[in-house]
């Protein structure tokens, strides 16, 4: 099949690279000409792993291309897909502003109609608002119809999640249009992957309810991880306790830092917008907000408790894309984590295997905040180690060698991923989340 699709981030040109990888023919709109730049090149301007060696397969092929030309998309296929971005606007409400420019544009250049399938995350009845809009400003008059089909994939596994999803969730309001999807999905229903055919309103909602179910899972165990702080339980035996009943599941029972990113925080207001326009109350996912709020101050707290004061003090930062296997720095815990500690006084050295380019872009390089080239140079001389991101390089980093770099033997684990005997055969100190600070 030809399709088009509209924007190249972190989900736009996954779906491209994977749909054109089985066969597809994708024409792919970005109007950003420095991420365009790179794209024509062949090259990706995320980082993702496996990205690279997809989209030089599909370039070799010549099953996708690039473009700035929406008109071109549109004359290109009757399917496009939105797959831009849906920030939160100030106030929390979702802006929905690049969503509706893509759409009427299709819809002023486009001579017949178009099947329009979003990818981006929006609110329930956009669809319904879209299909308005678009006629509203086709100059033809012409009717378009509007699907929705959220996408599940997680930044740092994206290409196989997007091959091997849970579920395939479909939304559209014409049955008739059912086949047309069976046909772009065909490889995947092929291999069993179950395909979810609802109407617009349900498949929009799936979306929300899933990010902020999950998120409500990272607050339920956070909130739990604070009593055994207090109590003297270990979270990890709690989580394991907990996930071992199938009811609840041990994924998503890590406590931390809290969740970042840039669907989650956004998701769950987008769910508050749409309970509040349906009268619908909405404490349960503002406790979820305010729990994973207060995960920084928590942590912070604890390292100030440690060091005694953050004044003129150095400290080695592990980590700022807001997951490991992504460059993603948006909503991320580091960025509000180096703000307080450099407002606090505090020297920081950071590092990160793939986000220190975007990251310098908010935070430049200054007297109290430099990046390191590697894990290990950012140790040197500092007195603590705070781990922000998993990377597997620091869960395999030698404990020894943490402790014979650091002038002050401390470790505050963020994201409890580092291997505590090890930790404590190596004499460092080791604060974790969820667990009693050593005395
Ligand atoms: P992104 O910001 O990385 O990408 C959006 C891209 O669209 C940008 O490159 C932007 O320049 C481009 N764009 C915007 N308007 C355009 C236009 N009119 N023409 C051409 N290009 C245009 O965003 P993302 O992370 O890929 O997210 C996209 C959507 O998918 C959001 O609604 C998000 O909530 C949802 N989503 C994201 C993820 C994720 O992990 N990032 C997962 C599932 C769903």
């Amino acid at each position: 099949m030809t399709i088009s699709i509209i924007g190249a981030g972190y989900v736009g040109l996954i779906t491209a690279a994977c749909l054109a990888r089985v066969g597809h023919r994708i024409l792919c709109v970005e109007k950003n000409p420095s991420r365009l730049a790179i794209l024509e090149k062949g090259q990706s301007p995320i980082y993702e792993k496996g990205l690279d060696e997809v989209l030089s397969e599909v370039f070799s092929q010549g099953t996708l291309r690039f473009t700035s030309s929406i008109e071109e998309a549109s004359e290109h296929s009757d399917v496009i897909f939105l797959c831009v971005g849906t920030p939160s606007l100030p106030n929390g409400d979702v802006d929905l502003s690049q969503v509706e420019d893509a759409a009427i544009s299709i819809a002023r250049c486009s001579q017949t109609t178009k099947i329009i399938v979003s990818k981006s995350t929006v609110p329930v009845g956009t669809a319904h608002h879209l299909s308005q809009l678009m006629r509203r400003h086709s100059p033809h008059d012409l009717e378009f119809t509007l699907a929705s089909n959220p996408e599940f994939l997680k930044e740092g596994v994206a290409l196989e999640d997007f091959m091997h999803p849970d579920r395939i969730v479909v939304g559209c309001d014409q049955n008739q249009w059912r086949t047309l999807f069976e046909e772009i999905y065909q490889s995947w229903i092929k291999e069993g992957f179950p395909l979810l055919f609802t109407d617009t309103i349900s498949a929009e909602l799936i979306k929300y309810a899933s990010n902020s179910f999950l998120a409500t899972k990272i607050s339920f165990i956070n909130m739990i991880s604070d009593i055994a702080e207090n109590a003297g339980g270990r979270i990890s035996d709690i989580a394991l306790g907990m996930g071992l009943d199938p009811r609840i599941g041990r994924l998503f029972l890590q406590a931390g830092l809290g969740y970042g990113g840039s669907c989650f925080p956004k998701d769950i207001k987008g769910l508050m917008q749409t309970a509040r326009n349906f009268g619908v109350k909405t404490e349960l996912l503002e406790a979820v907000e305010h729990i994973n709020a207060d995960r920084i101050k928590h942590i912070l707290h604890r390292v100030q408790k440690a060091l005694g004061s953050f004044l003129g003090k150095k400290i080695c930062l592990w980590g700022l894309s807001f997951k490991e296997g992504t460059n993603d720095i948006r909503d991320a815990a580091s960025l509000t984590l180096v703000s307080h500690l450099l407002e606090e006084g505090a020297i920081l050295k950071v590092y990160d295997p793939q986000a220190m380019p975007d990251f310098m872009e908010i935070f430049p390089p200054s007297e109290r905040l430099s990046y390191a080239q590697s894990a290990q140079d950012a140790l040197l001389d500092a007195d603590a180690l705070l781990i922000v991101t998993a990377w597997q390089e620091f869960k395999d980093f030698s404990p020894h060698r943490i402790k014979e770099s650091l002038r002050n033997p401390l470790v505050i684990d963020g994201r409890n991923c580092l291997h505590e005997n090890q930790v404590h055969q190596a004499g460092l100190s080791y604060i974790k989340i969820g667990e009693k600070s050593p005395r």
